[in-house]
């Protein structure tokens, strides 16, 4: 009996958001709007995303000993989260500066601070968590080696789901112990080594600009199975027994942020409840489809009443 349908092993930031007319050049000031502050971070917003489904759901992070830090253990608990993995200290919580103009164009710097810090040393203290969970998610907003240790300390019997964003080369290790690799188009181009897809032959597998052929050929680098995710086109999944489409959910889309980390964090827990991966990443896409109807990232995630009611 595991206590925790999933573990999440990631990043926190804070998203600190300005309006402006129009981005500053070099040297120039502009003045912008009030400054809005939101709890984000992929690790967090997976997190905060599991929990308002119902999933009983963990957090492994690390954050400062500051207001930002105390703001995103107040969003994760308000949500449900149990955070004893939530390490603090080190450095300054991660923050995310986002400048939005007119037109919704963001210009993002991040600061990774106490992500930056979160150590394999952290994920092996963090041992009992594992063991206590069903279902461990990922991605790369943490060291590189933080994920690897994550591989090595999956306990028997535990499935592992990574969203390599932002994308880098991963190693064998790595993409082996993936069930699913969970990639949109520009995370599936970099994994599959920075070619332009269309028009290139990775590891000697031909492959040509359908998503089919992409997750064919990521699923031949080694995962047990690939989810590509295809915004409002919906999904498709790959695995040994072939290659499915997931349909969309039509809906009016005001703001997708967050869509891919709520479609990780429902697809994770329906795997770990048992579903099959081509009815996970249907479900998924339900709650995909319902963030994108509602602004914000972890405001957008939905509860499990709400997706049936759609
Ligand atoms: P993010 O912007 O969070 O990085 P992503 O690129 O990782 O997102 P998307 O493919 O944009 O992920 O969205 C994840 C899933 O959410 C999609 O596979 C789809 O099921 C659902 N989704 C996203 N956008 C829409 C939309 N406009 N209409 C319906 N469903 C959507």
């Amino acid at each position: 009996m595991y206590d925790y349908d999933l573990l999440v092993v990631g990043s926190a930031n804070a998203d600190l958001v300005i309006g402006v007319e129009r981005r500053p050049a070099a040297g120039e000031t502009v003045l912008g709007s009030d400054l809005a502050v939101h709890p984000g971070g992929k690790g967090a917003n997976q997190a905060v995303a599991a929990a308002r489904l119902g999933a009983r759901t963990a957090l492994l992070a690390r954050i400062g000993d500051d207001a930002y830090g105390r703001l995103l253990l107040d969003s994760q608990r308000a949500a449900g989260v149990d955070t004893v993995g939530v390490l603090v200290g080190g450095a300054p919580t991660g923050i995310a500066l986002i400048t939005v103009d007119p037109s919704g164009d963001n210009s993002i710097v991040v600061s990774p601070g106490a992500n930056g810090r979160l150590t394999p040393e952290d994920v092996r203290a963090a041992a009992g968590l594992f063991h206590a969970s069903r279902v461990v998610s990922a991605q790369l907003e943490i060291p590189l080696e933080t994920v690897v240790e994550v591989v090595r300390s999956l306990a028997p019997g535990s499935r592992f789901v990574l969203n390599p964003s932002p994308p880098r080369p991963l190693p064998a290790e790595v993409l082996a112990a993936c069930d699913p690799l969970i990639v949109n188009e520009h995370e599936a181009k970099v994994i599959l080594g920075g070619v332009a897809v269309g028009d290139a032959e990775v590891g000697g597998a031909a492959f040509g600009d359908r998503p089919e052929d992409w997750a064919r050929v990521l699923l031949a680098k080694g995962p047990k199975s690939v989810v590509v995710t295809l915004g409002s086109q919906g999904a498709l999944v790959a695995s040994a027994e072939g290659v499915e489409r997931v349909a969309a959910v039509k809906v009016e889309a005001v703001d997708t942020t967050g869509a891919g980390d709520s479609f990780t964090a429902a697809l994770a827990w329906k795997l770990g409840a048992g579903s099959s991966l081509p009815e996970a990443a249907a479900y998924a896409a339900r709650v995909g489809a319902v963030a994108v109807t509602r602004r914000g990232a972890q405001e957008s995630f939905p509860t499990a009443a709400e997706v049936e009611a759609r």
